[in-house]
């Protein structure tokens, strides 16, 4: 496979992350996730974790500030010369030009984008189980609708973005977790 620099976007609940590990595996390449590094600092109360919490636990987005320098530390660190997978970032269109100004100051570019399609029920069905077997803050059926909806408004407008940039692929994030990553590998072409 040649394209390594690669993000995954969907509505939450499309298997983003279930997906990244998967190709973190087979590529050898690290996951970057701004929901899981924000998780983090929120553990570990330090200000930015301070700062996002009860943003997060809402369902609203963290602002473009805090996430893009989030990203900008994470992607400034040496691993990430070998390819990486973008998972949760960016998720505005002023976060996604970040990403492209980041990336060219460090001479490189994305190589490309997989939209994780799926039908607003699945993925609430999905994410109220997940809330069943692990206890995220945000994994309650009112913030289940407002992240989809957060997502519908600021984060669907990417899709355009990025086929403009002609790197999109769609993928049919429907079925078993074996599949989609099937379909996955064939639009990366691997
Ligand atoms: P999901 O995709 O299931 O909604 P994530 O783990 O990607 O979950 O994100 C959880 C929360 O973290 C989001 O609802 C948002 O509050 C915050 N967050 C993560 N990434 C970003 C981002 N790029 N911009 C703004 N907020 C973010």
């Amino acid at each position: 496979m040649t394209a390594c620099r690669l993000l995954l976007l969907g509505p939450p609940g499309a298997g983003k992350g279930t997906q990244a590990e998967r190709l973190v595996k087979k590529h050898r390449i690290p996951q970057i996730s701004t929901g899981d590094m924000l998780r983090e600092a929120v553990a570990a109360q330090t200000e930015i974790g301070l700062r996002a919490q009860s943003v997060m636990d809402r369902g609203d987005l963290v602002s473009d500030e805090i996430v893009i320098g989030v990203a900008r530390e994470r992607l400034s660190r040496e691993d990430t010369r070998v390819g990486f997978i973008l998972d949760g970032f960016p998720r505005t269109v002023d976060q996604a030009r970040a990403l492209d100004e980041m990336l060219e100051s460090l001479g490189s570019k994305l190589d490309r984008c997989v939209v994780l399609v799926a039908d607003e029920p699945a993925v609430i069905a999905r994410l109220l189980n997940r809330a069943e077997i692990e206890s995220r803050s945000d994994d309650n059926e009112a913030t289940i609708r407002r992240r989809l909806r957060v997502y519908r408004e600021q984060t669907e407008p990417l899709v355009e973005y990025y086929r403009a940039r002609d790197v999109l692929a769609e993928v049919d994030g429907m079925g078993t977790i074996d599949e989609v990553e099937k379909r996955i590998g064939e639009a990366l072409g691997a």
